[in-house]
């Protein structure tokens, strides 16, 4: 089984223009080069806003920082008369690697339906970006504890089409919406449980490759004091991090986890 490169990814949310972007860039690169980071050992992705990746772009690529980029939407439409939309070949064009999909301020606040993320993220992979799908359950779910049949519904229905070659390729970040900016961590346990039971589901629908190449990322008030013990449950390859990821010390002692 190939070992799965942890990821640290920073959704930055509808926080810092383009000239924001960049000084944090440079100040997360000055960082992991201080920190002596390998890039083996974790993957860098920031998630700016769609109006920063040009410029985001520009330096990375200048500076050959070891340092990703994400968009955190997507269309599922290819071009057309879809006033506000970005497509995919735009965001391929713009060097981006990933793209975040159905994060629970999409859902809540944009009605996105599984039905929407899994349509987006197939058009994400037929153009060549790797899709974050983003799943879990709010506040009252949990409290009925309900919080692994919701997720693995949502698992289902956000990747429903996709093949086994497919699913081992993918990102699924389980952020339960009760921990997502309220400083309210799960505990290693709580990942652990949920991150466990969305790999076992995919091996029970896709088989082992699938299961064993997927990477499935924990989100929710991650910082520099709690990620090691989350890092260090079995199932769980790396963390999508808000808040913390704009500032750049934060950030970049949670890439440099290990
Ligand atoms: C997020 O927005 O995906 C997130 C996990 O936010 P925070 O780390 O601030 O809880």
């Amino acid at each position: 089984m190939a070992a799965r490169t942890p990821l640290m990814a920073g959704n930055w949310k509808m926080n810092l223009n383009h000239q924001e972007a960049v000084v944090l860039v440079q100040k997360l690169a000055w960082t992991l080069s201080d920190k002596k980071h390998d890039p083996a050992r974790s993957e860098v992705v920031v998630v700016p806003p769609f109006t920063d990746l040009r410029s985001v772009q520009t330096l990375v690529d200048g500076d050959r920082l070891p340092i990703k980029y994400a968009a955190q939407d997507c269309s599922a439409h290819d071009s057309g008369a879809y006033t506000g939309e970005i497509s995919t070949s735009m965001l391929t064009k713009l060097g981006c690697s990933y793209v975040v999909l159905g994060h629970s301020e999409r859902r809540e606040y944009h009605q996105e339906s599984d039905e929407l993320v899994s349509a987006k993220a197939h058009k994400a992979v037929e153009a060549g970006l790797v899709p974050i799908v983003c799943v879990g359950e709010g506040l009252e779910v949990r409290q009925a504890g309900e919080h692994v049949a919701h997720t693995l519904a949502q698992v289902e229905g956000s990747l429903a089409g996709f093949s086994a070659e497919q699913v081992a390729a993918l990102v699924v970040a389980y952020e339960p919406v009760w921990a997502i900016g309220t400083g309210e961590v799960a505990t290693p346990d709580d990942a652990q449980e949920v991150c466990g039971a969305i790999r076992a589901r995919l091996r029970e629908l896709h088989g082992d490759a699938a299961a064993d190449g997927v990477r499935v990322l924990y989100g929710g008030s991650v910082k520099a004091a709690n990620v090691g013990a989350i890092m260090a449950q079995p199932d769980v390859d790396g963390c999508l991090v808000g808040g913390a990821s704009l500032q750049a010390d934060e950030f970049g002692a949670i890439c440099r986890f290990y």
